[in-house]
């Protein structure tokens, strides 16, 4: 326990830079952070427990996190204290650093760039729990409208271009601790992975002029073999290809490229859908 604790008072600007450096075969940009190594790893098989053990994601421990980037909480209660209903933080063994110029060159047929970019973590409840689909629907609404309030601010910075948020949940995952949590990574690259994505759906418009998301949610509406759930605003479906068992996605039944774009009211929807997969699931 001691070890996590000191870990957790590390000085964040002594971290040397992380590197990003572009694989000259298959185009894939990959993080070199030797610094993420020493992250927390707990002596048990699974991630720190609330039962007595150390946790520094719950209410009351917020001096052995970074300084908050934002969060909900209860009026008259002050930023890095209690009243927090749900708080983003800087990672604090970041992937990627936010400070610096990307410094883009070539190393022979290799190239790389500063690993410059975003990595926090959400603290979804500030209560130990360690499932999102225990939180109440009001809770992972917040959790959902702090991911958009944080794409939209860091959408500002020139320098990055692509937003991911997920979830490792248990040791196998890797995740170091069990308090139910998020992280957004931006970067200044877009994975190749999301690429393909792109190039795959421009390809089907330049064919067909129409959208592949929109064709596949009114086919999978008229068949009905795959669809999990229907509401007004969202349909969630098992893929055709899935890549693995209870693979689940949810769509916006709206033509939209970008959640941040999302309303309120459609947040609202949403929890409750989240809420209802991960419960089925
Ligand atoms: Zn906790
Ligand atoms: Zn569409």
């Amino acid at each position: 326990m001691q070890e996590l604790h000191d870990f957790f008072a590390k000085d964040l600007r002594s971290l040397p830079m992380p590197e990003l450096r572009k694989d000259p075969i298959v185009g894939r940009w990959v993080i070199i952070a030797t610094e993420r190594a020493k992250r927390p790893v707990a002596p048990k098989p699974e991630p720190q427990s609330g039962d007595g053990g150390f946790c520094p994601f719950c209410e009351g421990q917020e001096d052995k996190t970074p300084h908050e980037i934002i969060a909900y909480r209860d009026r008259n209660t002050r930023p890095n204290e209690k009243g927090w209903r749900v708080r983003v933080v800087p990672n604090k063994f970041p992937a990627l650093q936010v400070e610096g110029d990307l410094h883009k060159r070539g190393d022979g047929i290799y190239d790389k760039m500063n690993g410059i970019g975003a990595h926090e973590v959400i603290i979804e409840c500030p209560q130990h729990e360690v499932t999102l689909a225990n939180l109440s629907e009001e809770n992972i609404r917040e959790v959902l409208w702090v991911y958009r309030d944080r794409l939209v601010d860091l959408k500002k910075d020139p320098r990055l271009v692509y937003g991911m948020l997920f979830k490792n949940v248990g040791a196998a995952a890797g995740a170091t601790l069990e308090h139910t949590h998020s992280q957004l990574i931006v970067t200044p690259i877009v994975p190749i992975s999301v690429w393909e994505e792109m190039t795959g759906a421009l390809e089907f418009f330049n064919y067909r002029g129409r959208c592949i998301y929109c064709d596949m949610i009114q086919q999978e509406l008229g068949a009905e073999k795959r669809v999990v759930l229907d509401t007004p605003n969202f349909i969630s479906f098992a893929p055709y290809a899935s890549r693995f068992p209870f693979e689940t996605w949810i769509l916006p039944k709206n033509h939209n490229s970008h959640f941040e774009n999302i309303q309120k009211t459609e947040v609202d929807e949403l929890g409750t859908v989240l809420k209802t997969i991960l419960l089925k699931l």
